[in-house]
């Protein structure tokens, strides 16, 4: 069976959760081979071979810490050209994308980004993406070289399926150009304690409707008792109410959970274009003609500041 790079997502050997939605929508087309860069490949390995890694290829230098992506291109280059793969699969994060971009330049093979699911084709592997702000899905596949395919955190549930993930050494070999650009100084971000935006399988958004950074407190209980990120529509953003990192929409973060609660937010198209691939929907908004409830699964037609802390009540009564 033909062999599929993964691009393993980790910090220092813990792997995320993206990469094990790689590895369970790898086994589709191929045996998985993970790439693990960095220190920590041991501990990642009994995690890569659970979700069904046959193989990690492991490369630990202080390149992939030091410079920005280029050390890793040259990493996965190396797994490439060690392997022969039928696809390589990154996550679709900024860095993914780009460690993506470069690696299929220089392979001269064609890319598909933002892939929300992938399948085995007669001519190599099929890529769903969601475009024109999620109102079609598109299915394409890499006509040129080897697929290098990006995946959208939740585009997949991780399905456990031990293989031997056995750790083999990956050599690598950095260019002069791989140390072009340096890493001066890290900030590490302040920990809310809730999930990446991102990734998280719960977001609880809150719109203009919240009315006031203080009354973000009712949305954060409420993602609290779900174990949800909290998110935001822009116009909540721009008044000022919670941080620019946490906007969804077009010119904020994608996210596609497995429940999006929108409370207090009319659904704008540009919001939509960074929700609606969401699994189940559910908004709750005073006006009942508010374009949200078009594409909900469930919608509450009430005032957020009744319905909301009922609902984190409830969910917290009913975990006991
Ligand atoms: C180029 C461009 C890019 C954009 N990118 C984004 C983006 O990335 N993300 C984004 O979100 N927007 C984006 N926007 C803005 C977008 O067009 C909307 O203006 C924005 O999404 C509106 O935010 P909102 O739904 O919170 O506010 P509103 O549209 O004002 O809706 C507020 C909603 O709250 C409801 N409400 C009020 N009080 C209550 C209450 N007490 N209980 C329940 N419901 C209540 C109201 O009925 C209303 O439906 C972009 C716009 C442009 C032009």
């Amino acid at each position: 069976m033909a062999e599929v790079l993964v691009y393993v997502d980790h910090v220092d050997g813990a792997v995320r959760k993206p990469t094990l939605e790689l590895l369970t929508l790898a086994r589709r087309i191929g045996e998985p081979v993970a790439v693990h860069l960095g220190a920590g490949a041991d501990t990642a390995a009994a995690t890569l071979a659970e979700y069904g890694a046959v193989k990690v290829l492991a490369a630990d230098a202080a390149e992939f810490a030091d410079y920005l992506v280029v050390p890793k291109v040259d990493a996965l280059e190396a797994a490439y050209n060690a392997v022969s793969p039928a696809a390589v699969l990154l996550p679709s994060s900024a860095e993914g994308k780009e460690i993506a971009a470069r690696l299929a330049v220089r392979i001269g093979s064609g890319i598909i980004t933002d892939a929300v699911d992938l399948e085995a084709g007669d001519e190599g592997p099929v890529a769903t993406q969601s475009v024109f702000a999620a109102s079609y899905s598109t299915k394409s596949r890499v006509t040129k070289g080897t697929p290098v395919i990006t995946v959208k955190p939740n585009s997949a549930a991780p399905e456990a399926a031990p293989a031997a993930g056995t750790v083999e050494q990956l050599a690598v070999s950095f260019g002069e150009k791989s140390t072009g650009t340096k890493v001066v100084s890290r900030t590490p971000r302040e920990s809310t304690g809730r999930p990446d935006l991102t990734e998280a399988a719960i977001v609880v958004s809150g719109g203009r409707g919240v009315n006031g950074a203080e009354n973000f407190a009712i949305v954060e209980a409420l993602a609290d008792s779900l174990g949800a990120a909290v998110g935001a529509s822009r116009a909540a953003v721009d008044a000022g109410w919670y941080p620019h990192t946490n906007q969804v929409g077009q010119t904020g973060k994608s996210v596609s959970p497995q429940l999006y609660i929108a409370a207090g937010i009319s659904g704008a198209i540009q919001h939509r274009a960074g929700m609606q691939t969401s699994k189940t929907i559910v908004a709750i908004n005073k006006d009942a003609e508010a374009p949200i409830f078009e594409l909900v699964d469930y919608g509450v037609v009430g005032d957020l500041f009744e319905v909301v802390p009922q609902l984190t009540e409830e969910v917290k009564a009913r975990k006991g």
